[in-house]
């Protein structure tokens, strides 16, 4: 399995996910509302915003954010590449 040391793996469940927006305002670097529901996030998270990922997936009311998703089931995770 490829590693790589400063990138952190991010995954959100998009069915899980009811745009409360709660990331966005956490870690708005990483994870962007477009429009009222639909969130855009970057997958591959720098190292250095791994605080703020673990923050925003704890604020999640629904747990829709997977931090170090490598090895996430695919079909369980939507919003990969
Ligand atoms: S905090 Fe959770 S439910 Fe809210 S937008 Fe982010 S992933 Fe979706």
């Amino acid at each position: 399995m490829e590693r790589t040391d400063h990138v952190v793996r991010i995954a959100v469940d998009l069915n899980r996910c009811q745009g409360y927006a709660q990331c966005a305002f956490l870690a708005p670097e990483i994870f962007v509302m477009h429009g009222e529901e639909a969130l855009l996030y970057n997958p591959d998270a720098d190292e250095a915003q791994r605080d703020k990922l673990a923050q925003a997936a704890a604020a999640c009311p629904v747990q829709a954010i997977l931090v170090d998703a490598v090895g996430a089931g695919a079909e369980a995770v939507s919003g990969d590449r």
